[in-house]
Order: structure tokens, then C-alpha cells, then sequence
């Protein structure tokens, strides 16, 4: 196998133009268990984990740029999680310390997975996605760049730059369910930010759609039951709003679970997230 170790992105670039079926390697944590089970068998890899500006992470404006290849460890403590906590809390759930170390943002979105834990609260932060190749750059959000179950719409020769996240001032939280507790793909995921600023909340579900997607409808109508200035919400509208986020889904039936437990379970975490970040209060 032709084995490249790319040193900057203009390398990475250089590499895909040359030959755009040689394949990007980051951590390995997703593409070696494909190589180990034959699903995959590239014939020319560029290994781009020692790429310095793909490892940074840096303030730009009112966001956060994070290079592709920042690993959940850096995520999951330090400055990074409490700029963006619900990334932090996201990337504390990912597999072991071991499988932390060295997987990447970068190559969750890169798998596409509708259980990558990263990608609910990147599409909830309203995070974009730099994209880079020979012919320069572009910017897409997350639902552009994952179009479908591990379906993504880079080009052969494009890779990941880095992810812009707006840093929010606001509560945020990212919940999922498993099959146990610790060590797991999610069976069903939820990250919910507010923006103070704007009074504003935002819901994406994770592992219950094919492609990123929103709770609109009970975005929407949570809002007429909240109270910014003293963070409560009326408990009155609680059914209803887990109910709305159930029906924003559309789950599957595989090995990890039933179709109608994912669609219960977004609901509950919908609901639990919620009366993290506001009181309850009972207007009754
Ligand atoms: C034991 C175990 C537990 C796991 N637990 C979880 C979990 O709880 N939650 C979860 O979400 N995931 C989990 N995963 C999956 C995996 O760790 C993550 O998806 C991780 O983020 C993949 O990153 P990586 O750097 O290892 O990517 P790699 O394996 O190197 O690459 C994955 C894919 O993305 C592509 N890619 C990588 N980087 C880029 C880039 N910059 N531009 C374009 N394409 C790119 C690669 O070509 C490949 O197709 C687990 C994996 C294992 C082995």
C-alpha cells in the first residue's frame, strides 16, 4: 500500500490533486476497523495527524476554529470545553480514554455516521465546515456536509480543514442513550444550546435520522412556555414538547435497538435536557 505522511495542508491538497483516489487517514479509529473487516482496501493513504495547523484549535471572532484533526481529548477538557461545553460533553462519551486520544472531529464528520456523537451539537451550534482542496476553499454546514448514512458531499480530491463553531453565551447540553453505560454508539443523542443574546434554543438529534437534522416544530413551540429572564419553563408544556421532538425523528430498527424505543428515548432526553438548563415551573 502507497503510505503518505502529509506535513502541512498544502501537502494533503498537493496529494489529492495528484491522485484523488488516495484515501485521508486521521485517527484510524474508524477507518482501520474498516480495513480490519474488509469493507475497505485502500491502495494509498495520506496519513494527516501530524499536519501542525490541522491539530490547532484557535479563537476567530465570535467563534472558535478547530483544525480537523483535534483529537476529543483536547475537546473534552480545558479551554475548548467550556467554550463550547456541549462539544466537551460530547466528546466525554466517545468510546475509551485510549480511542479519546486519538480520534478526531474531523474524522467523525468524515464518517458520516448518524451516531457520530460530535455531529447533533456541531449542527445545533450552526457550526460550518471548511473544506479545502487545490482549487482553495469553501464553507458548508453540517446537513451540507452530511448528506445521507456515511454519504458526505466532499469531492474526491477535497478534505477537511477545520470547523468553525460559534461560541454562544447560554447553557448548552448534549445527552445520549446506549446499549450499557460507557463504551457505546448511541442508540439516540440530543444536544440542545440557547443563546441568551437572542433568546434563542436550538435541537439536534443524533443516531434517530439518516442525516443531521433538527427538532424545529418543538423549537418553535417550547418557546411561548419559556422565561429567559429567570430561566424557567412551564411544566404544563412539557408533553407536548417531548412528543414534538419524538415526531422530529425517524428512526430505524437494527441490532441496537427498536425503532419505537429511539423515538421514545429522544423524546425523554429532549425533556431532560430541557429542565437542565430551565426550572420548571407549574403556572397551574
Ligand atoms: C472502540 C470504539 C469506540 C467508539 N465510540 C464512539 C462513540 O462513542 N461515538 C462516536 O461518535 N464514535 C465512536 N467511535 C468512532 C470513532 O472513534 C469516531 O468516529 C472518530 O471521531 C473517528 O475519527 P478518526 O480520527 O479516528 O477518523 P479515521 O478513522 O481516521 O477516519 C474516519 C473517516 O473519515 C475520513 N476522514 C478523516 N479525517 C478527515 C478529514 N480531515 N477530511 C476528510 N475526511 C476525513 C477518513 O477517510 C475515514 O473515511 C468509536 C470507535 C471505536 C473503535
Amino acid at each position: 500500500m502507497e503510505f503518505h505522511i502529509a506535513s502541512s495542508t498544502e501537502e494533503v491538497c498537493g496529494l489529492l490533486a495528484e491522485d484523488p483516489t488516495r484515501e485521508i487517514l486521521a485517527g484510524g479509529t474508524d477507518f482501520m476497523v474498516e480495513v480490519n473487516f474488509r469493507h475497505k482496501d485502500p491502495s494509498a493513504v495520506i496519513a494527516i495527524d501530524r499536519v501542525p495547523e490541522l491539530k490547532q484549535w484557535r479563537h476567530d471572532g465570535d467563534a472558535v476554529s478547530i483544525g480537523s484533526c483535534v483529537t476529543y481529548r483536547e475537546i473534552e477538557r480545558g479551554p475548548l470545553s467550556t467554550i463550547v461545553p456541549a462539544l466537551a460533553q460530547s466528546a466525554r462519551t466517545v468510546g475509551s480514554p485510549q480511542i479519546r486520544n486519538v480520534a478526531t472531529i474531523g474524522g467523525n464528520l468524515g464518517t458520516a455516521s448518524p451516531a457520530g456523537d460530535m455531529i447533533p451539537v456541531l449542527l445545533a451550534l450552526d457550526a460550518k465546515v471548511i473544506i479545502r482542496s487545490i482549487d482553495g476553499s469553501r464553507e458548508v454546514s453540517i446537513d451540507e456536509l452530511i448528506t445521507g448514512v456515511k454519504e458526505t458531499s466532499l469531492a474526491d480530491n477535497e478534505f477537511i480543514e477545520k470547523i468553525r463553531v460559534p461560541i454562544l453565551r447560554g447553557p448548552q447540553e448534549f445527552l445520549k442513550v446506549g446499549p450499557r453505560n460507557a463504551m457505546v454508539i448511541s442508540i439516540a443523542s440530543l444536544a440542545m444550546v440557547t443563546d441568551l443574546e437572542r433568546s434563542a434554543i436550538a435541537i439536534a438529534l443524533g443516531s434517530v435520522t439518516a442525516a443531521p437534522s433538527k427538532a424545529r416544530e418543538a423549537e418553535a413551540y417550547i418557546q411561548d412556555f419559556l422565561d429567559w429572564n429567570v430561566m424557567t419553563v412551564e411544566s404544563s408544556a412539557l408533553p407536548n414538547f417531548r412528543r414534538l421532538v419524538g415526531e422530529a425523528s425517524s428512526p430505524i430498527n437494527d441490532h441496537r435497538s427498536s425503532a419505537t424505543y429511539r423515538k421514545h428515548a429522544v423524546g425523554v432526553l429532549g425533556q431532560r435536557a430541557l429542565l437542565r438548563i430551565f426550572e420548571s415551573r407549574d403556572d397551574g
